[in-house]
């Protein structure tokens, strides 16, 4: 398929469910999505995440039809939606605000689309009715909104775009209002929904625990660009470049230079004499911008470590062999399943650390520790505007 295709494209195209093709956004001087392709499966639960201003809503708002691409093609079901207004494309959006209308109840909330798309009366109650039972609030038909806790009104907001039967439905940070606890209940309730209905789900977030909790798939996104897309596992697990390391999980980053390649084993030493070693030459870049490399000796590189690939020992006799570090403890965290300590080497080298509770001692702040860890715990990533 090539973006030629137009409107009068045949589902059987072997294209996904939902098609981004060389999709484009400009505000004014300001490029808010640069040409960005992206496959979304029939029934996959897929997060667009990224920090402020990376462009998430405007793609998702592109595929809404509250925004028109300055380039590119938009395919549901192979047929091209770019030119249709939002109340004609099959897609629903709940939005962070749940834009309820304060004076009518519940009932009357969830119908208004179908009473607008003059649906008949019957078929509007029982669908009313269904999806009330989907997301659990049957009892709550008659009240008025403002007599629903928040998490009470985002399962309405669920039910209102629901209740027009989307093939996709979008979601825009549905969850920021609610508190923590509830936030983490209603991820649990969305994904319960989501397995029981053949809905495409795009969700939109810059929590990534919320994504990495909730989808099949994530796409990582920076600065109107796609960093990388796959599970959860393979992105924390194998991140390509330093943006995305840095910004799934917790991540150390050692600034160092390499001082040998020898035997395909990369040495790299930092400012405070630590020594690292791992048995690959792969540089990776500094975000989907730059390129990817082979280390060579005086390369400029960090080593990025993550702190549950850490190891922390009371300070003992050796020191000095590569991946060991002698530093203090300078704040540490008991989190219930695992211990978090930050710990200085050196003058400034500040790592965190994060080992299990269970059979572990608690050190104290101030404690000397022996941090160690293997080396394939190490990657090696370039500086931004470097490799
Ligand atoms: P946030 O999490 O803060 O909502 P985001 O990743 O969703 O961020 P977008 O809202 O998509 O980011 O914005 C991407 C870029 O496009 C930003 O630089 C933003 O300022 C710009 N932008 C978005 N909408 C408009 C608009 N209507 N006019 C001009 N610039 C816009």
């Amino acid at each position: 398929m090539t973006s030629t295709a137009t409107a009068e494209t045949t589902p059987d195209t072997g294209l996904d469910h939902l098609e981004i093709q060389g999709v484009k956004k400009v505000f004014g001087e300001n490029t808010a999505i640069a040409r960005l392709d992206l496959s979304v499966r029939r029934g996959e639960f897929l997060s667009l995440l990224g920090p402020s201003g990376c462009g998430k809503t405007t793609l998702l708002r592109m595929i809404a039809g509250f925004e028109h691409p300055t380039n590119g093609h938009i395919y549901l079901d192979g047929k091209d939606i770019v030119g249709l207004p939002p109340h004609r494309r099959p897609v629903n959006t709940v939005f962070q605000s749940y834009l309820l209308f304060p004076h009518m109840n519940i009932a009357d909330n969830i119908a208004y689309g179908l009473k607008q798309a003059k649906v008949p009366k019957p078929e509007i109650a029982q669908r009313v009715r269904d999806v009330l039972a989907l997301v659990q609030m049957e009892d709550f038909a008659g009240r008025k909104p403002e007599q629903l806790s928040g998490g009470q009104q985002q399962r309405i907001a669920l039910a209102r775009a629901l209740v027009n039967r989307p093939q996709v439905l979008l979601l825009d940070e549905p969850m920021s209002a609610l508190d923590r606890k509830l936030r983490e209940e209603m991820q649990l309730e969305l994904k319960r929904l989501h397995t029981k209905l053949d809905t495409t789900f795009v969700f939109v977030t810059h929590d990534q625990d919320e994504a990495l909790a909730m989808s099949d798939r994530i796409v990582v996104m920076y600065d109107g660009v796609i960093q990388q897309v796959g599970s959860g596992e393979d992105i924390y697990a194998n991140p390509h470049n330093g943006f995305v390391a840095g910004f799934i999980g917790k991540q150390n980053f050692i600034p160092a230079e390499v001082t040998s390649t020898d035997g395909g084993t990369a040495q790299m030493v930092s400012a405070n004499s630590t020594v690292m070693e791992t048995p690959s030459l792969d540089l990776r870049p500094a975000s989907a911008a730059g390129k990817a490399g082979t280390l060579s000796v005086g390369d400029r590189v960090r080593a990025a470590i993550r702190p549950e690939r850490m190891r922390v020992a009371p300070a003992g006799e050796e020191t000095g062999r590569p991946n060991t570090a002698r530093g203090k403890v300078i704040s540490t965290s008991f989190l219930g399943d695992v211990i978090q300590y930050m710990i200085v080497v050196g003058d400034n080298d500040e790592l965190l650390a994060r080992v299990p509770a269970a059979g572990n001692e608690l050190l104290a702040a101030d404690a000397e520790v022996d941090l160690s860890w293997d080396a394939d715990a190490v990657a090696v990533y370039g500086f931004e505007g470097g490799a």
